[in-house]
């Protein structure tokens, strides 16, 4: 496993590097694809933000000859096998994820081997080897719909993420769901308590809450009545901030999140759930580190034939089933 990295250093001054960075990406028929948790100044850069399975659809359907994927290197592989027809660059390889690192392909076949019959669907956040063994692909978008486009009388192993496993067991009804025990370390760091303590100080306020939080549970019996609670994906986030006639929210995922959510509601006021919410895999991205990418065409990701031919299976059938 990828050791974690520690925090970034101090943000450099933008304006140089950024007219840099349009420059290389227009001589190089590039574009950049950034995840909703990147730093404020690489999402404000960026060509397209979002979630995982929005970047999976951007890159699917840019004209584009090169892939800039400014998140995690599942993100970067994603984007290799929808598009193998374009050169996806990753800015730093190091860039990796604890959830996806949560399982392996050996532990899922050894898992399918227990269960023979069952379909195995996997959040996105796996690595290219562990798609390939998988049956279908979501998101914290569509894990529910996917679940409930499957046939109810088959037994269904989720992987790898224990918390949006048992979100999904409980939204859809299903007994027939094995889930897998992995977490990402950011966000089951979330916890209850602090959580609590933050709608006590912020009365009236609406509660967005990941899937993949380990206050998940506990957010479904904590807000006093009159508070709204609402468990979505990053960008359903976004969505209901938008919807909502609140004016205060609470958000409970990677802080990154909430550069995006005052950018569209400047009138809105946006709390983290937990300030040191921080993904220190998606901080290890940098502009400097995207200038370079692009200056030096690298760092390539490419995944092989045989495992990226049954990892496109489940992939497009995620980019296929409704947000
Ligand atoms: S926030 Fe968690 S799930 Fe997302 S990239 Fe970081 S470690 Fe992985």
């Amino acid at each position: 496993m990828n050791p974690i990295p520690d925090a970034p250093a101090a943000a450099p001054d933008v304006s140089a590097l950024r007219e840099e960075i349009l420059a290389l990406k227009a001589a190089r028929d590039a574009v950049i694809l950034a995840h909703n948790y990147q730093p404020g100044p690489i999402q404000d850069l960026a060509d397209y933000v979002g979630d995982s399975l929005a970047m999976a659809r951007w890159a699917q359907r840019s004209p584009a000859r090169v892939l800039v994927v400014a998140g995690v290197h599942f993100m970067a592989e994603t984007a290799a096998i929808l598009c193998p027809d374009k050169r996806v660059l990753i800015p730093d390889p190091e860039a990796g994820c604890s959830l996806a690192e949560s399982i392996t392909a050996e532990q899922v076949a050894a898992w399918k081997a227990e269960h023979p019959d069952a379909v195995v669907v996997s959040y996105v956040n796996t690595s290219a080897a562990v798609k390939a063994l998988s049956d279908y692909c979501c998101t914290s978008s569509n894990a529910v719909a996917v679940v409930e486009a499957i046939d109810p009388e088959r037994e269904i192993l989720f992987l790898p993420d224990f918390y949006l496993g048992s979100h999904v067991a409980r939204v859809t009804g299903r007994k027939n769901l094995h889930v897998w025990w992995g977490e990402c370390h950011v966000h089951a760091a979330i916890d209850p308590e602090t959580m609590a303590a933050k709608v006590a100080q912020h009365p009236g306020a609406e509660l967005l809450v990941h899937p993949e939080c380990g206050c998940t549970t506990r957010a479904l019996a904590l807000p006093p009545e009159g508070v709204p609670m609402q468990v979505l994906s990053t960008d359903g986030m976004i969505a209901e901030s938008r919807r909502s006639p609140r004016t205060t929210f609470i958000v409970a995922t990677e802080v990154g999140l909430l550069h995006r959510l005052r950018k569209e509601n400047p009138d809105k006021t946006f709390v983290p759930a937990q300030d040191e919410a921080v993904c220190p895999f998606m901080n290890l991205i940098t502009l400097e580190k995207i200038r370079d990418s692009l200056r030096e065409d690298r760092y390539a990701v490419e995944v092989p034939a045989a495992i990226r031919e049954r990892a496109l299976i489940p992939l497009e059938r995620m980019v296929a089933i409704g947000r």
